[in-house]
């Protein structure tokens, strides 16, 4: 997890367990997190400790004491876990509702809005929907797998048809490439392709996924 602030030296103020001995606050809606302090450091940008989509932004207001906020949905990450995180106190939000966000993007600039008198960012995780020690990420006591991108998704439609006699041929108006080949019988294949008559024959015009598996001799 990436630290959600671009400063050459960390100032940590309430930990995530100070903020957690406060009650009246957590009665309000307030959620604990961890402050890291400015120190007199100008115009610090805040970035997102991974990638995801933001579900709230605030650009102004009080907002339970977060003042200008934005919340980051992380989704699913590697370890099997959903990550949240939320950056109150901004000087400044980049972000709005729905934005896509890569890790390490710059979302807005730490500053001293809502409950605060110093300029700092209250920094909230949340695991699995459960409040976390953010403490615990930021110094490498627990780290996340790094995330594998998923492989291309399969293109839509879909053609499942048998396949005993059909040759395959990509037909280079449509692909880079030509592949000819007879598809193994009793297999089936998916593909955005279509079945075209020509010369006497069928043949399917595709791209192919597992086309190792399926394409044979010429
Ligand atoms: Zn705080």
């Amino acid at each position: 997890m990436l630290y959600p602030c671009n400063m050459s030296l960390a100032y940590f103020g309430d930990s995530w367990q100070d903020h957690r001995d406060r009650p009246g606050y957590l009665a309000q809606g307030w959620e604990p997190g961890l402050d890291i302090l400015s120190m007199g450091q100008a115009k610090i940008d805040l970035v997102s400790v991974l990638g995801g989509k933001v579900t709230r932004d605030k650009d102004a207001g009080y907002n339970m004491g977060f003042g200008v906020y934005c919340e980051i949905d992380h989704g699913l990450q590697p370890d099997g876990h959903r990550y949240k995180s939320l950056y109150a106190h901004m000087a400044g939000n980049l972000t709005s509702v729905g934005q896509a966000i890569k890790p390490g993007q710059v979302i807005g600039v730490m500053g001293s809005t809502g409950n605060s008198s110093v300029v700092h960012v209250h920094f909230i995780l949340w695991k699995d929907g459960k409040n976390v020690d953010p403490m615990q990420y930021l110094t490498g006591a627990v780290v996340l797998p790094p995330v594998v991108p998923p492989p291309d998704a399969p293109p839509t439609g879909k053609i499942v048809t048998p396949i005993a006699a059909v040759n395959v041929r990509t037909a280079p108006a449509v692909l880079a490439a030509n592949a000819i080949g007879l598809l193994h019988p009793g297999k089936t294949i998916e593909s955005t392709g279509e079945i075209v008559e020509s010369q006497g024959r069928k043949w399917l015009k595709c791209i192919v996924y597992i086309a190792s598996e399926f394409l044979g001799g010429v």
